[in-house]
């Protein structure tokens, strides 16, 4: 995938962002990563199955979602998950001024503290960040890529495909990503749980970034 090619890239001119998590202990661990909600049925959904496996996640929300599903943002947090920051309004860092894209970064932080909690990091939309924008934020923040992109927001990709690339691509201390958006949700629907099963049958437990 293109993707894929690029990211090598960004490792290169930007060697902060975090694509792996490495962490302490001798535990197999998997990091699932939901960007863009929270989103009415879609991230109580997502909840509902995290439960199910005893998995924790962590939500890359969208500021403005968490302002109009503010019960939502709370039911996240109550269950143990983590929030991280992906800008007030979804903003492509190609396409806006740095200080509108810090001012983007900053609303969201703060949407996420009126939640009574820190964010656990960033994640640029699009996976787009700026090199001008990177230097300014890795001060702040950690920012998170990922291992796995899951694709589940193209209807064109074929969910048991998917499911076959994600289990190769598992290993510990992996950061997979997916959306609990309307638009994700008719493959997410049937990603989810098989990634789950696999992860729980093969001793990985799933934990917040
Ligand atoms: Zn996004």
């Amino acid at each position: 995938m293109l993707i894929n090619k690029l990211s090598k890239v960004l490792k290169f001119f930007f060697p902060k962002l975090i694509w792996k998590n490495n962490h302490l202990g001798s535990e197999k661990i998997i990091y699932l990563t939901f960007d863009d909600g929270p989103t009415p049925e879609v991230t109580q959904y997502v909840l509902e199955l995290l439960k199910k496996y005893k998995a924790q996640a962590t939500f890359f929300c969208i500021g403005k979602n968490i302002e109009s599903n503010q019960n939502l943002a709370k039911l996240i947090l109550l269950e143990g998950h983590k929030i991280g920051n992906h800008t007030m309004n979804h903003v492509n860092s190609w396409h806006v001024s740095s200080q509108e894209y810090f001012n983007e970064y900053l609303a969201c932080e703060n949407v996420i503290n009126m939640l009574g909690t820190n964010s656990v990091g960033f994640r640029p939309p699009y996976g787009r960040i700026s090199y001008f924008m990177y230097h300014k934020l890795v001060d702040y923040t950690n920012i998170f890529m990922w291992t796995f992109i899951s694709g589940d927001y193209n209807k064109n990709n074929k969910p048991d495909q998917i499911i076959n690339s994600a289990k190769k691509s598992i290993r510990d201390g992996s950061i997979l990503v997916f959306h609990d958006s309307h638009k994700a949700y008719s493959i997410l629907s049937n990603i989810l749980e098989p990634i789950l099963k696999y992860g729980a049958q093969n001793n990985f437990i799933f934990k917040t970034l």
